[in-house]
């Protein structure tokens, strides 16, 4: 069926390898990390050091950057990549053609690296002025939605202040904007690459719940509904990657592992008594965390991955990543000699779901 040119244009496009197509533009291989294939470079936000994998190819079809927060196609990819590509027509068109932008000279690369590091210990230097000034007060609207929303039990979150895990910024964007000039310093937030010039407020003011890993060189801000615009991201990633959340338990002879930090105070709420810890933004894995934990006493790991059960609509077909991530993750700890157990959701969804359903019943 002839459906016009444009149409087949974007068809054609987007049956091209998109992994081949990053590697030329941004000259640098793609690599596997746990079950999913990353990338130091975004076609939107350069390169960074390698082993950041702040990239994720999914599929070949798509991308996604947990260093600036976009994603897209390859059409997306080329529309940033390529000058005069200013429309996703030219982009396809350019891409049918067979162009791809020349990939950048090492010494601009290396520029590139440097200037995304001094950015990043800028925001090392952020998330640890923000968790200094959360220690004073915890926001009712954060509160509220992890109370009343997520169904964390008041001590846990208690708890979890106490212990760092967990800080509130004003829920209002412009007091928020307002406190964080205060606390951090419009500057400070200009060189961390949090608040652009042109925009009335920084990215992170409107996501007040913040999540901080144990050394608080890394952070998560969170808002506080489900944004209905899928290009609303529901979380930033600010700092430094690379480690988990953690949590001591009390039982340290089995460590819980989940995909979030919600998800792990979901399971903190339900009485796991052992330690945990969550995956933070990137969503995989280090074989080395693992490793660690065993050394310190854990004998078996509960894998509790989400249960993302779901089927294509037109094709019938059935997928679950988290599943399939958490079925990777079993391979890999046995295969160096360390136990795990199955403890993910029988129902679809994550922990906090499972959670959320418990709360109901008990009403
Ligand atoms: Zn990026």
């Amino acid at each position: 069926m002839y459906t016009g040119q444009g149409v087949d244009v974007f068809e054609e496009a987007k049956q091209r390898s998109l992994q081949d197509y990053l590697e030329a533009a941004l000259g640098v291989s793609a690599y596997k990390s746990g079950s999913q294939v990353r990338m130091d470079a975004c076609p939107h936000c350069g390169h960074s050091l390698a082993g950041s994998g702040k990239l994720r190819i999914k599929g070949d079809r798509t991308w996604q950057c947990y260093g600036c927060g976009l994603f897209g196609s390859i059409i997306d990819a080329a529309m940033w990549l390529t000058p005069g590509c200013e429309t996703p027509l030219l982009a396809a068109k350019d891409i049918t053609g067979g162009n791809t932008p020349p990939a950048i000279s090492p010494v601009e690369r290396q520029k590139q690296i440097d200037a995304d590091n001094r950015k990043v210990e800028w925001q090392v230097w952020v998330n640890q002025r923000i968790h200094e000034a959360t220690r004073q007060r915890f926001d009712p609207a954060v509160w509220d939605y992890l109370v009343r929303t997520r169904g964390l039990s008041p001590d846990v979150v208690t708890e979890a202040w106490h212990r760092g895990m967990l800080g509130s910024m004003p829920a209002n964007r412009d007091q928020a904007t307002l406190w964080l000039s205060s606390v951090v310093g419009d500057t400070e937030l200009h060189y961390a690459g949090l608040w652009k010039e042109d925009s009335p407020s920084p990215w992170i003011a409107g996501r007040p719940l913040v999540q901080f890993v144990d050394t608080k060189q890394y952070a998560e801000f969170r808002v506080l509904f489900k944004p209905t615009n899928p290009k609303t991201k529901k979380s930033l990633a600010v700092g430094k990657p690379g480690v988990p959340y953690y949590w001591k338990g009390s039982n340290s002879s089995r460590c819980l592992v989940t995909e979030g930090c919600l998800e792990l105070l979901a399971a903190l709420s339900m009485g796991y008594p052992g330690d945990m810890i969550a995956t933070a933004g990137t969503g995989s894995w280090r074989i080395s965390w693992f490793k660690g934990l065993a050394d310190k006493g854990v004998k078996v790991f509960d894998l509790a991955f989400n249960n993302d059960h779901r089927v294509d609509p037109s094709t019938g077909q059935i997928s679950n990543p988290g599943k399939e991530c958490q079925v990777e993750l079993a391979r890999e700890l046995q295969s160096i000699g360390l136990q795990c157990a199955d403890a993910s959701p029988k129902e679809v969804g994550d922990i906090n779901d499972a959670l959320l359903r418990l709360r109901q019943k008990s009403q």
